[in-house]
């Protein structure tokens, strides 16, 4: 059983509409949340949250736009490598950092770990790859946030065995085992960003479901309330993410796994 613990690496704020529709243009705290999972294997961290360096780029040329559109907190206390060493762990501990998508609130602080394998879908690492100035912040991708040598360091998911689910976690039929343990078997969850990934945990209170950004908001998965049209400039596929909301409707439904969103508030994104 892999032990999950939730860490909170910054928020923005951003209209609540574009979270869920009807919610009101209200300015709404998005939390960004980084996943530590102790597995068999070692320390795992799901996505790195916002770092310093994200903070330095949103003032730099053309990424101001990024800042501007969703201003960014980072309190010292927050960063990772804080959070890691309050726990007496350092960089070197995390043997594999798994990037769920290349919008820069999720692999921001890959620099931090310049020692871990980073696992990420191929779709999503080739959708980016080439991605420069306005086009790069309209895909929320800053390239100079991607340390050197990430190409030497990556494994993609699709290259690692592909394992059976429950039939508990229905409509998920299979997953691939990424550490071969069965602890931490990765699903695609299309439609918000190319390769966009999830995650099925076992713990030992139960399956969780990391889901990233499959939606911004609990109510688009339980209500099937999606987010706002606009949203839609920003995510890759409406269609695929509609049909990824109906799938984790479904999921939700069966109540055998907890769905964990990355920005969505406090009080329910932590395990
Ligand atoms: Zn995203």
């Amino acid at each position: 059983m892999a032990r999950l613990i939730a860490l909170q690496a910054g928020h923005c704020t951003h209209p609540a509409c574009m979270a869920l529709q009807g919610a009101g243009w209200r300015s709404r705290c998005f939390p960004s949340r980084a996943y530590l999972i102790e597995t068999q294997r070692g320390w795992v961290l799901w996505d790195t949250g916002y770092a310093d360096r994200l903070l330095h780029w949103m003032n730099q040329g053309v990424y101001r736009l990024y800042g501007w559109t969703t201003p960014v907190q980072l309190p010292p206390s927050q960063t990772i490598r804080v959070q890691l060493h309050q726990r007496g762990l350092s960089p070197r501990d995390v043997h594999t950092v798994v990037v769920s998508h290349f919008h820069a609130d999720h692999y921001a602080g890959l620099d931090d770990f310049p020692h871990s394998r980073v696992l990420c879908s191929e779709a999503a690492w080739r959708s980016v790859g080439s991605l420069r100035g306005l086009s790069a912040v309209r895909h929320a991708f800053i390239p100079e946030l991607i340390p050197s040598n990430l190409e030497s360091r990556l494994v993609f998911v699709e290259q690692r065995p592909v394992c059976p689910l429950p039939s508990s976690l229905s409509p998920y039929v299979t997953a691939w085992d990424v550490l071969e343990t069965g602890e931490l078997l990765v699903v695609p969850l299309p439609g918000h960003a190319r390769g966009h990934l999830g995650a099925f945990v076992q713990t030992d209170s139960g399956w969780v479901l990391l889901a990233s950004d499959a939606a911004w908001d609990p109510q688009s998965y339980r209500a099937l309330t999606p987010p706002s049209r606009l949203s839609y400039l920003v995510q890759d596929s409406r269609r695929d993410h509609l049909a990824t909301l109906r799938q984790l409707h479904a999921l939700h439904e069966g109540g055998q796994a907890r769905i964990l969103l990355t920005h969505e508030p406090a009080e329910e994104g932590s395990p």
